[in-house]
């Protein structure tokens, strides 16, 4: 099928043409014609799948009316992170480029003043962080009286995150009457509650099954005692001759370290985290996206929402303590029908969350020794002191 068929605009299909896109990808086939059709949206879909151009062309279809007035904000996107944010806000400026229709971007972090004066001189479709938003809101520079759209993207980040409140405070100031769009990866028992909160009899689409990884991923878990990680992380890196591969870690400070390890060992590696500053983070990004970084070492909270087109290794150097966390992070590779690669370094400790991990999958993961790096039967396991989902639930 091809986006002709969709009835879009001629500027929205001239846009595509230029992007390369052909066809829809099976997010968009499913997504386009209910959002077009003014329809609410419940989809379970994953970064990597084309979600965003899933919301973004139809919304851009569907505000493309002149308006009279000052222009209103009549859509709003809602995302967890500033990374994402941004993304989405380059989305919606490449589909929508030849359009009279204007968005912005605003997030936290950083000045607020350009914001104000973006924001002053009329937006169609913001794109923004809640708390950043809610900043504006509370100095009367963001009108949200006129939304017509809002979207929720990446909804379960956004609980994880400790969202809830802020969204209900943002949902509050929205008109009843509009149409309104959840994408998340996973469904746990707390975005039904909300979708069931605000979605009006929403049409239902879910790409990936929830909870599920993509087929196109291979995943192996090599058991390996805690203190080789590092060399065997380094040997699969020469020995596999990985040139681009995302590393996760648990903590900021395992992320910070490892960078430097593999900095040692001669790979070049970067850590993204939440210390780091916006600009850090974004060079950091650029860098690994054009090849000047190798390793790019990240925690999940970092990583959510990176863009990175095919990538082809994920590296679990420590897996997550919340199993869907597993799925988020594998999500980043094997995207657009490329078979990625993710592999996940396992240590005695760690049994319990590879337990937790093989449940939410329904299945159990291949495990490969690697020749050299036997774990040693002597090591007794020792409780990994994190507390499950510690800062999850504020
Ligand atoms: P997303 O899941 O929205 O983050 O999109 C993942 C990547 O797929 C982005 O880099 C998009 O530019 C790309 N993409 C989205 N839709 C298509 C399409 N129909 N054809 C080719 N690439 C696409």
């Amino acid at each position: 099928m091809s986006f002709e068929e969709f009835g879009l605009p001629k500027e929205i299909l001239r846009a595509l043409e230029e992007e390369g896109y052909s066809e829809p990808t099976p997010v968009q086939r499913k997504a386009i014609p209910i959002v077009l059709a003014g329809f609410d949206l419940l989809a379970g879909s994953q970064t990597g799948t084309g979600k965003t151009a899933g919301f973004v062309l139809p919304m851009l279809c569907r505000l493309n009316v002149h308006f009279r007035g000052p222009r209103p904000v009549r859509a709003l996107i809602l995302t967890p992170t500033r990374e994402l944010a941004a993304q989405v806000g380059e989305s919606v400026a490449t589909y929508g480029r030849h359009l009279p229709l204007k968005s912005t971007v605003i997030f936290g972090g950083v000045n607020i003043n350009p914001q104000i004066r973006t924001l002053r001189s009329g937006v169609d479709i913001l794109v923004a962080t809640p708390g950043r938003l809610l900043d504006h809101v509370s100095q009367k520079t963001v009108d949200l009286s006129k939304v017509q759209i809002l979207v929720l993207d990446e909804a379960d980040r956004m609980l994880d995150m400790g969202f809830i409140h802020d969204i209900r405070k943002i949902l509050a100031l929205l008109p009843k009457d509009r149409q309104n769009l959840l994408f998340s990866a996973t469904f746990s028992d707390e975005i039904k509650r909300l979708a069931d909160g605000f979605l009006k009899s929403p049409k239902k689409i879910e790409v990936t099954p929830s909870n599920s990884t993509a087929e196109s991923v291979s995943q192996t878990i090599h058991p390996v005692d805690s203190k080789r990680k590092k060399e065997l992380l380094s040997f699969l890196i020469f020995s596999k001759k990985w040139k681009q591969i995302l590393i996760f870690t648990r903590t900021k400070h395992g992320a910070n370290k490892l960078a430097q390890h593999l900095v040692q060992d001669g790979i070049a590696a970067a850590a993204i985290h939440g210390n780091k500053s916006q600009s850090a983070r974004t060079k950091a990004l650029a860098d690994f996206k054009e090849g000047r970084i190798q390793a790019l070492v990240a925690t999940d909270i970092a990583a959510r929402g990176l863009d990175i087109e095919q990538l082809p290794h994920v590296v679990n150097y420590e897996l997550p303590n919340v199993p869907e966390d597993y799925v988020h992070r594998i999500g980043r590779t094997g995207r657009a029908g490329c078979v990625g690669e993710a592999v996940s370094l396992v240590c005695i400790d760690e049994q319990l969350f590879l337990r937790d991990i093989e449940k939410l999958l329904k299945r159990s993961l291949t495990k490969e020794i690697v020749p050299g790096f036997e774990p040693d039967p002597r090591i007794k396991p020792e409780p990994i002191f994190q507390k499950r989902q510690n800062f999850r639930r504020r």
